[in-house]
Protein backbone atom coordinates (compact mmCIF):
# COMPACT_ATOMS: atom_id res chain seq x y z
CA UNK A 1 0.00 0.00 0.00
CA UNK A 2 1.18 3.45 -0.63
CA UNK A 3 -0.65 7.35 0.69
CA UNK A 4 0.48 10.37 -0.83
CA UNK A 5 -0.33 12.97 1.81
CA UNK A 6 -0.15 16.19 0.52
CA UNK A 7 0.21 19.32 3.24
CA UNK A 8 3.12 18.98 5.89
CA UNK A 9 0.39 20.56 8.99
CA UNK A 10 0.16 19.08 11.93
CA UNK A 11 -2.89 16.87 9.99
CA UNK A 12 -0.27 15.49 7.33
CA UNK A 13 2.26 15.17 9.25
CA UNK A 14 0.84 13.34 12.22
CA UNK A 15 -0.64 10.55 9.61
CA UNK A 16 2.77 10.87 7.50
CA UNK A 17 4.50 9.67 11.44
CA UNK A 18 2.03 6.94 12.39
CA UNK A 19 1.67 5.41 9.35
CA UNK A 20 5.63 5.09 9.18
CA UNK A 21 4.98 3.96 12.60
CA UNK A 22 2.40 0.86 11.31
CA UNK A 23 4.69 0.46 8.56
CA UNK A 24 3.07 1.67 5.63
CA UNK A 25 4.62 3.40 3.12
CA UNK A 26 3.81 6.88 2.72
CA UNK A 27 4.89 10.14 0.94
CA UNK A 28 4.50 13.39 2.13
CA UNK A 29 3.87 16.60 -0.65
CA UNK A 30 4.78 19.46 0.88
CA UNK A 31 5.09 23.62 -0.14
CA UNK A 32 7.26 24.53 3.05
CA UNK A 33 10.91 23.01 3.99
CA UNK A 34 11.45 23.76 7.57
CA UNK A 35 13.41 26.46 7.05
CA UNK A 36 10.59 28.21 5.29
CA UNK A 37 7.96 27.04 8.36
CA UNK A 38 10.64 29.12 10.91
CA UNK A 39 11.29 31.92 9.03
CA UNK A 40 8.13 33.17 7.54
CA UNK A 41 5.25 34.39 10.11
CA UNK A 42 2.76 32.44 12.57
CA UNK A 43 -0.16 31.13 10.68
CA UNK A 44 -2.07 30.38 13.69
CA UNK A 45 -1.20 30.12 17.91
CA UNK A 46 -2.39 26.71 18.57
CA UNK A 47 -3.26 25.47 22.44
CA UNK A 48 -2.78 21.60 22.15
CA UNK A 49 -4.61 19.56 24.64
CA UNK A 50 -3.54 16.28 26.79
CA UNK A 51 -5.23 13.58 24.13
CA UNK A 52 -2.66 15.41 21.24
CA UNK A 53 0.12 15.54 23.30
CA UNK A 54 -0.37 11.49 24.15
CA UNK A 55 -0.68 11.10 20.39
CA UNK A 56 3.22 12.96 19.87
CA UNK A 57 4.16 10.68 22.93
CA UNK A 58 2.71 7.55 20.72
CA UNK A 59 4.49 9.18 17.89
CA UNK A 60 7.89 9.28 19.95
CA UNK A 61 7.65 12.91 19.79
CA UNK A 62 9.29 14.18 23.24
CA UNK A 63 10.45 17.30 22.35
CA UNK A 64 7.82 19.47 24.76
CA UNK A 65 7.20 16.85 27.28
CA UNK A 66 8.66 19.02 29.95
CA UNK A 67 6.42 20.71 32.25
CA UNK A 68 8.35 23.77 31.24
CA UNK A 69 5.64 24.21 27.99
CA UNK A 70 2.58 23.17 30.06
CA UNK A 71 -0.18 25.66 30.66
CA UNK A 72 -2.46 23.79 33.30
CA UNK A 73 -4.89 26.71 33.69
CA UNK A 74 -7.86 28.33 31.47
CA UNK A 75 -9.34 32.17 33.08
CA UNK A 76 -12.61 33.04 31.65
CA UNK A 77 -13.85 36.14 31.96
CA UNK A 78 -17.20 38.35 30.32
CA UNK A 79 -16.16 41.78 30.18
CA UNK A 80 -18.79 44.65 30.95
CA UNK A 81 -21.45 45.31 33.13
CA UNK A 82 -22.97 41.99 34.83
CA UNK A 83 -19.80 40.56 33.85
CA UNK A 84 -18.20 36.98 35.37
CA UNK A 85 -14.76 35.70 35.96
CA UNK A 86 -13.63 32.27 36.67
CA UNK A 87 -10.95 29.76 36.19
CA UNK A 88 -10.17 26.40 35.66
CA UNK A 89 -7.59 23.62 35.95
CA UNK A 90 -7.01 21.03 33.08
CA UNK A 91 -7.00 17.85 34.44
CA UNK A 92 -3.73 17.31 32.35
CA UNK A 93 -2.08 20.41 31.21
CA UNK A 94 -2.17 21.59 27.80
CA UNK A 95 0.72 23.04 25.69
CA UNK A 96 1.00 26.12 23.67
CA UNK A 97 4.39 26.28 21.45
CA UNK A 98 4.67 28.52 18.26
CA UNK A 99 3.57 25.81 15.72
CA UNK A 100 6.53 27.31 13.22
CA UNK A 101 9.03 25.37 15.85
CA UNK A 102 6.74 22.82 16.65
CA UNK A 103 6.02 21.54 12.38
CA UNK A 104 9.49 21.88 11.57
CA UNK A 105 10.74 19.70 13.81
CA UNK A 106 8.30 16.87 13.58
CA UNK A 107 8.91 17.21 9.37
CA UNK A 108 12.42 16.75 10.01
CA UNK A 109 11.88 13.86 12.37
CA UNK A 110 10.01 12.07 9.64
CA UNK A 111 12.54 12.50 7.07
CA UNK A 112 15.27 11.85 9.85
CA UNK A 113 13.50 8.53 10.54
CA UNK A 114 13.77 7.68 6.57
CA UNK A 115 10.01 9.10 5.32
CA UNK A 116 9.88 10.41 1.54
CA UNK A 117 9.33 14.00 1.82
CA UNK A 118 8.36 15.55 -1.59
CA UNK A 119 9.35 19.69 -2.19
CA UNK A 120 6.63 20.34 -4.37
CA UNK A 121 3.07 21.83 -4.67
CA UNK A 122 0.24 20.04 -7.02
CA UNK A 123 -1.60 23.22 -6.89
CA UNK A 124 -5.20 21.98 -8.76
CA UNK A 125 -6.99 18.74 -9.36
CA UNK A 126 -5.46 18.22 -12.57
CA UNK A 127 -2.04 18.09 -10.86
CA UNK A 128 -3.48 15.55 -8.28
CA UNK A 129 -4.91 13.53 -10.31
CA UNK A 130 -1.24 13.46 -12.11
CA UNK A 131 -0.05 12.30 -8.56
CA UNK A 132 -2.80 9.56 -7.65
CA UNK A 133 -0.87 7.20 -10.39
CA UNK A 134 1.73 7.09 -7.88
CA UNK A 135 -0.52 5.99 -4.59
CA UNK A 136 -3.13 3.53 -3.67
CA UNK A 137 -4.99 7.21 -2.34
CA UNK A 138 -3.87 10.18 -1.99
CA UNK A 139 -5.07 12.29 1.65
CA UNK A 140 -5.06 16.08 1.40
CA UNK A 141 -4.12 17.85 4.69
CA UNK A 142 -3.44 21.10 2.65
CA UNK A 143 -5.08 23.20 5.23
CA UNK A 144 -7.49 26.22 4.08
CA UNK A 145 -4.97 26.56 0.62
CA UNK A 146 -6.12 26.18 -2.93
CA UNK A 147 -7.09 22.33 -3.01
CA UNK A 148 -9.88 22.77 -0.71
CA UNK A 149 -12.10 23.73 -3.74
CA UNK A 150 -11.36 20.33 -4.72
CA UNK A 151 -14.10 18.48 -2.18
CA UNK A 152 -16.51 22.02 -2.62
CA UNK A 153 -18.39 23.00 0.45
CA UNK A 154 -21.09 20.58 2.26
CA UNK A 155 -24.04 23.12 2.52
CA UNK A 156 -26.05 20.49 4.57
CA UNK A 157 -22.97 21.02 7.57
CA UNK A 158 -21.52 24.78 6.58
CA UNK A 159 -24.03 27.09 8.46
CA UNK A 160 -21.76 30.03 7.79
CA UNK A 161 -20.91 31.78 4.47
CA UNK A 162 -18.72 34.54 5.84
CA UNK A 163 -16.10 34.64 8.90
CA UNK A 164 -17.68 35.42 11.84
CA UNK A 165 -14.87 36.53 13.22
CA UNK A 166 -11.89 39.08 11.82
CA UNK A 167 -8.47 37.82 13.79
CA UNK A 168 -5.54 39.77 14.36
CA UNK A 169 -2.59 38.76 16.82
CA UNK A 170 0.95 38.66 17.65
CA UNK A 171 3.46 37.26 19.91
CA UNK A 172 4.15 40.12 22.84
CA UNK A 173 6.77 41.32 25.71
CA UNK A 174 5.35 43.00 28.47
CA UNK A 175 2.66 40.92 29.58
CA UNK A 176 3.16 38.81 33.26
CA UNK A 177 1.53 35.37 32.99
CA UNK A 178 -1.92 34.88 34.31
CA UNK A 179 -2.19 33.87 38.18
CA UNK A 180 -1.86 30.60 38.30
CA UNK A 181 -0.40 31.16 34.71
CA UNK A 182 -2.25 29.71 31.85
CA UNK A 183 -4.53 30.34 28.97
CA UNK A 184 -6.58 33.53 29.23
CA UNK A 185 -10.12 34.24 27.40
CA UNK A 186 -12.08 37.86 27.71
CA UNK A 187 -15.46 38.06 26.00
CA UNK A 188 -16.83 41.03 25.28
CA UNK A 189 -20.20 40.63 23.79
CA UNK A 190 -21.23 41.85 20.55
CA UNK A 191 -17.08 43.19 20.34
CA UNK A 192 -15.70 39.80 20.08
CA UNK A 193 -12.87 38.08 22.06
CA UNK A 194 -9.31 38.69 23.09
CA UNK A 195 -7.00 35.42 23.94
CA UNK A 196 -3.82 35.51 25.88
CA UNK A 197 -2.31 32.42 26.47
CA UNK A 198 1.23 31.66 27.73
CA UNK A 199 2.89 30.73 24.79
CA UNK A 200 6.32 29.53 24.01
CA UNK A 201 8.18 30.68 21.14
CA UNK A 202 11.76 31.68 19.33
CA UNK A 203 12.17 33.58 22.39
CA UNK A 204 11.57 31.53 24.69
CA UNK A 205 8.34 32.31 26.91
CA UNK A 206 6.19 35.05 25.71
CA UNK A 207 2.32 35.99 25.62
CA UNK A 208 0.00 36.11 22.66
CA UNK A 209 -2.78 38.50 22.42
CA UNK A 210 -5.27 37.24 19.59
CA UNK A 211 -8.36 39.13 18.98
CA UNK A 212 -11.58 38.24 17.56
CA UNK A 213 -13.39 40.52 16.04
CA UNK A 214 -17.28 40.86 15.24
CA UNK A 215 -17.49 42.27 11.64
CA UNK A 216 -18.60 45.63 11.98
CA UNK A 217 -18.03 45.85 15.93
CA UNK A 218 -15.77 47.48 18.80
CA UNK A 219 -12.75 45.64 17.80
CA UNK A 220 -12.75 45.57 13.90
CA UNK A 221 -10.66 48.67 13.33
CA UNK A 222 -7.81 47.10 14.98
CA UNK A 223 -8.14 43.89 13.45
CA UNK A 224 -9.12 45.06 10.18
CA UNK A 225 -6.22 47.94 9.10
CA UNK A 226 -2.70 46.20 7.42
CA UNK A 227 -0.16 46.62 10.04
CA UNK A 228 2.45 44.83 8.28
CA UNK A 229 4.26 48.05 8.14
CA UNK A 230 3.84 49.60 11.09
CA UNK A 231 4.15 47.25 14.09
CA UNK A 232 3.87 49.97 16.45
CA UNK A 233 1.41 51.23 15.72
CA UNK A 234 -0.96 47.54 15.93
CA UNK A 235 1.24 47.55 19.50
CA UNK A 236 -0.57 51.11 20.25
CA UNK A 237 -3.86 49.38 19.03
CA UNK A 238 -3.83 46.28 20.62
CA UNK A 239 -3.17 47.67 23.97
CA UNK A 240 -5.39 50.63 23.71
CA UNK A 241 -8.29 47.70 22.64
CA UNK A 242 -7.16 45.85 25.96
CA UNK A 243 -7.22 48.55 28.11
CA UNK A 244 -10.56 49.59 27.09
CA UNK A 245 -12.50 46.38 26.60
CA UNK A 246 -10.44 43.71 29.19
CA UNK A 247 -9.63 45.53 32.78
CA UNK A 248 -7.98 42.44 33.68
CA UNK A 249 -5.93 41.75 31.33
CA UNK A 250 -5.03 45.37 31.32
CA UNK A 251 -3.74 44.37 35.01
CA UNK A 252 -1.04 42.00 33.41
CA UNK A 253 0.55 44.48 31.00
CA UNK A 254 3.42 46.63 31.66
CA UNK A 255 2.83 49.31 29.01
CA UNK A 256 6.53 50.42 28.90
CA UNK A 257 7.59 46.77 28.35
CA UNK A 258 4.70 46.01 25.99
CA UNK A 259 6.31 45.11 22.41
CA UNK A 260 5.70 43.02 19.51
CA UNK A 261 8.94 40.69 20.12
CA UNK A 262 9.71 40.85 16.47
CA UNK A 263 7.85 42.48 13.53
CA UNK A 264 7.34 39.35 11.47
CA UNK A 265 4.95 38.24 14.67
CA UNK A 266 2.20 39.04 13.61
CA UNK A 267 -1.02 37.23 12.24
CA UNK A 268 -4.06 39.08 10.83
CA UNK A 269 -6.86 37.19 8.68
CA UNK A 270 -10.52 34.85 8.88
CA UNK A 271 -11.70 31.90 9.17
CA UNK A 272 -15.01 30.94 7.37
CA UNK A 273 -16.02 27.96 9.32
CA UNK A 274 -16.64 25.37 6.57
CA UNK A 275 -17.36 21.44 6.07
CA UNK A 276 -16.31 19.95 2.85
CA UNK A 277 -17.47 17.08 1.11
CA UNK A 278 -14.69 14.32 2.33
CA UNK A 279 -13.27 13.19 -0.56
CA UNK A 280 -13.03 13.53 -4.40
CA UNK A 281 -12.95 11.11 -7.23
CA UNK A 282 -9.68 12.41 -9.17
CA UNK A 283 -10.82 9.85 -12.20
CA UNK A 284 -9.65 6.00 -13.62
CA UNK A 285 -10.53 4.97 -10.08
CA UNK A 286 -8.14 7.01 -7.91
CA UNK A 287 -9.91 9.17 -5.36
CA UNK A 288 -8.80 11.75 -2.52
CA UNK A 289 -9.61 12.33 0.83
CA UNK A 290 -10.04 15.13 2.70
CA UNK A 291 -8.53 15.86 6.24
CA UNK A 292 -7.91 18.36 8.80
CA UNK A 293 -8.28 22.44 7.57
CA UNK A 294 -8.71 20.67 3.76
CA UNK A 295 -12.13 19.22 5.09
CA UNK A 296 -13.29 21.27 8.20
CA UNK A 297 -12.34 24.50 9.05
CA UNK A 298 -13.96 25.96 12.56
CA UNK A 299 -12.99 29.44 13.56
CA UNK A 300 -10.42 29.41 16.51
CA UNK A 301 -12.67 30.42 19.53
CA UNK A 302 -12.85 27.40 21.05
CA UNK A 303 -8.99 25.94 20.00
CA UNK A 304 -9.60 22.62 18.21
CA UNK A 305 -8.69 22.86 14.84
CA UNK A 306 -5.26 21.55 15.29
CA UNK A 307 -6.40 19.06 18.30
CA UNK A 308 -9.24 17.88 15.40
CA UNK A 309 -6.51 17.71 12.60
CA UNK A 310 -4.22 15.32 15.02
CA UNK A 311 -7.18 13.14 16.29
CA UNK A 312 -8.27 12.79 12.82
CA UNK A 313 -4.78 11.52 11.46
CA UNK A 314 -4.44 8.66 14.17
CA UNK A 315 -8.80 7.47 13.27
CA UNK A 316 -7.17 7.52 9.68
CA UNK A 317 -4.28 5.33 10.27
CA UNK A 318 -6.13 3.20 11.73
CA UNK A 319 -8.58 3.15 9.34
CA UNK A 320 -6.08 2.47 6.28
CA UNK A 321 -4.03 -0.17 8.90
CA UNK A 322 -7.04 -2.38 8.99
CA UNK A 323 -8.27 -2.62 5.40
CA UNK A 324 -7.00 -4.34 2.40
CA UNK A 325 -7.99 -2.05 -0.49
CA UNK A 326 -9.16 -0.93 -2.49
CA UNK A 327 -9.48 2.34 -1.54
CA UNK A 328 -12.10 3.83 -3.69
CA UNK A 329 -15.29 5.55 -3.75
CA UNK A 330 -16.89 3.35 -1.27
CA UNK A 331 -13.70 3.33 1.22
CA UNK A 332 -13.69 7.02 1.09
CA UNK A 333 -17.48 7.73 2.07
CA UNK A 334 -17.62 4.73 5.16
CA UNK A 335 -14.17 6.27 6.71
CA UNK A 336 -15.27 10.01 5.78
CA UNK A 337 -18.89 9.20 7.62
CA UNK A 338 -16.93 7.26 10.80
CA UNK A 339 -14.38 10.33 10.85
CA UNK A 340 -17.29 12.78 10.96
CA UNK A 341 -19.14 11.22 13.94
CA UNK A 342 -15.47 12.33 15.94
CA UNK A 343 -15.61 15.74 14.21
CA UNK A 344 -19.28 16.64 14.58
CA UNK A 345 -19.09 17.78 18.38
CA UNK A 346 -16.59 20.54 18.03
CA UNK A 347 -18.32 22.00 14.68
CA UNK A 348 -21.36 22.15 16.29
CA UNK A 349 -20.26 23.64 19.89
CA UNK A 350 -17.85 26.01 17.96
CA UNK A 351 -20.82 26.73 15.67
CA UNK A 352 -23.00 27.66 19.21
CA UNK A 353 -19.84 29.33 21.02
CA UNK A 354 -19.27 31.78 17.73
CA UNK A 355 -23.36 32.88 17.72
CA UNK A 356 -25.35 34.54 19.33
CA UNK A 357 -24.90 33.12 23.08
CA UNK A 358 -27.52 30.71 23.65
CA UNK A 359 -29.62 30.75 27.39
CA UNK A 360 -27.83 27.06 28.65
CA UNK A 361 -24.06 28.69 27.78
CA UNK A 362 -25.03 31.70 29.98
CA UNK A 363 -26.05 29.11 32.88
CA UNK A 364 -23.20 27.31 32.10
CA UNK A 365 -21.17 29.89 32.65
CA UNK A 366 -22.75 31.88 35.22
CA UNK A 367 -22.43 28.60 37.43
CA UNK A 368 -18.96 27.97 36.55
CA UNK A 369 -17.95 31.48 38.09
CA UNK A 370 -20.17 30.28 41.37
CA UNK A 371 -18.41 26.64 41.78
CA UNK A 372 -14.76 25.62 41.13
CA UNK A 373 -16.21 22.18 40.49
CA UNK A 374 -18.46 23.11 37.37
CA UNK A 375 -15.28 25.40 36.40
CA UNK A 376 -13.43 22.36 36.30
CA UNK A 377 -15.81 20.56 34.47
CA UNK A 378 -16.22 22.75 31.87
CA UNK A 379 -12.43 23.53 31.51
CA UNK A 380 -11.60 19.31 31.56
CA UNK A 381 -14.18 19.30 28.39
CA UNK A 382 -11.61 21.86 26.13
CA UNK A 383 -10.30 18.46 25.75
CA UNK A 384 -13.47 16.31 25.50
CA UNK A 385 -15.86 17.74 22.35
CA UNK A 386 -18.36 15.33 22.79
CA UNK A 387 -18.73 16.03 26.13
CA UNK A 388 -18.48 19.81 25.86
CA UNK A 389 -21.04 19.08 22.92
CA UNK A 390 -23.55 17.43 25.39
CA UNK A 391 -23.32 19.68 28.06
CA UNK A 392 -24.01 22.88 25.94
CA UNK A 393 -26.30 21.81 23.17
CA UNK A 394 -29.73 22.13 25.42
CA UNK A 395 -30.73 23.89 28.67
CA UNK A 396 -31.82 20.50 30.76
CA UNK A 397 -28.27 19.10 29.26
CA UNK A 398 -26.62 21.95 30.79
CA UNK A 399 -28.62 21.59 33.66
CA UNK A 400 -27.67 18.17 34.12
CA UNK A 401 -23.81 18.44 33.62
CA UNK A 402 -24.10 21.36 36.34
CA UNK A 403 -25.39 19.10 38.85
CA UNK A 404 -23.37 16.15 37.99
CA UNK A 405 -20.36 18.33 38.37
CA UNK A 406 -21.40 19.71 41.63
CA UNK A 407 -22.49 16.31 43.33
CA UNK A 408 -19.65 14.08 42.12
CA UNK A 409 -16.71 15.62 43.51
CA UNK A 410 -18.67 16.65 46.74
CA UNK A 411 -19.62 13.06 46.51
CA UNK A 412 -23.12 13.50 47.44
C1 LIG B 1 -5.27 32.44 15.10
C2 LIG B 1 -5.51 30.96 15.17
C3 LIG B 1 -5.44 30.32 16.39
C4 LIG B 1 -5.67 28.95 16.47
N1 LIG B 1 -5.62 28.35 17.68
C5 LIG B 1 -5.83 27.02 17.77
C6 LIG B 1 -5.72 26.34 19.03
O1 LIG B 1 -5.43 26.94 20.08
N2 LIG B 1 -5.92 24.99 19.07
C7 LIG B 1 -6.22 24.30 17.93
O2 LIG B 1 -6.38 23.07 18.01
N3 LIG B 1 -6.34 24.91 16.74
C8 LIG B 1 -6.16 26.23 16.62
N4 LIG B 1 -6.24 26.86 15.41
C9 LIG B 1 -6.61 26.05 14.23
C10 LIG B 1 -5.39 25.33 13.70
O3 LIG B 1 -4.36 26.23 13.44
C11 LIG B 1 -5.73 24.57 12.43
O4 LIG B 1 -6.96 23.90 12.56
C12 LIG B 1 -4.65 23.52 12.14
O5 LIG B 1 -3.37 24.09 12.22
C13 LIG B 1 -4.90 22.90 10.78
O6 LIG B 1 -3.89 21.99 10.50
P1 LIG B 1 -3.82 21.27 9.08
O7 LIG B 1 -2.61 20.41 9.12
O8 LIG B 1 -5.10 20.62 8.78
O9 LIG B 1 -3.64 22.45 8.04
P2 LIG B 1 -2.46 23.54 7.92
O10 LIG B 1 -1.87 23.83 9.23
O11 LIG B 1 -3.04 24.67 7.16
O12 LIG B 1 -1.34 22.82 7.07
C14 LIG B 1 -1.47 22.63 5.69
C15 LIG B 1 -0.09 22.59 5.08
O13 LIG B 1 -0.21 22.24 3.70
C16 LIG B 1 0.57 23.14 2.92
N5 LIG B 1 -0.01 23.20 1.58
C17 LIG B 1 -1.06 23.92 1.16
N6 LIG B 1 -1.32 23.67 -0.15
C18 LIG B 1 -0.39 22.77 -0.53
C19 LIG B 1 -0.16 22.12 -1.76
N7 LIG B 1 -0.92 22.36 -2.84
N8 LIG B 1 0.87 21.24 -1.85
C20 LIG B 1 1.66 20.98 -0.75
N9 LIG B 1 1.46 21.57 0.45
C21 LIG B 1 0.44 22.45 0.56
C22 LIG B 1 0.52 24.44 3.68
O14 LIG B 1 1.60 25.28 3.35
C23 LIG B 1 0.62 23.94 5.12
O15 LIG B 1 1.95 23.74 5.47
C24 LIG B 1 -6.01 28.21 15.30
C25 LIG B 1 -6.07 28.86 14.07
C26 LIG B 1 -5.84 30.22 14.00
C27 LIG B 1 -5.94 30.91 12.67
Amino acid sequence: MSIGIVGAGISGLHLALRLQQLGIDATLYTDQGPDGIRGGPPLNFVTRFDSTRRREEALGITRWLSSAYDNAWMHMSVEGPGGLSFRGRLPQPASSVDFRMYLATLLETYAERGGEVVHGRPADRKQLAALAGSHDLLVVAAGRGALTDTFGRDPARSPHLTAPRHLAGGLFHGIRPADPPGMTMHMVPGAGEIHAPAYHSFMGQVTVVLVEAVPAGPFDAVVGGDHRDDPERFTRDVLELITRHAPLLRERVDAREFTLARPVDMLRGAVVPVVRHGWYELGRGAFALAVGDAWIANDPLTAQGANLGSALAFQLADELRAHQGPYDGEFCRAVSERMWTTARPVVDWTNLFIGEPPPQVATLLAAAAGDQRVADAFIANLDRPEAMWRAVSRMDLTEEFIAQAQSVRSGV
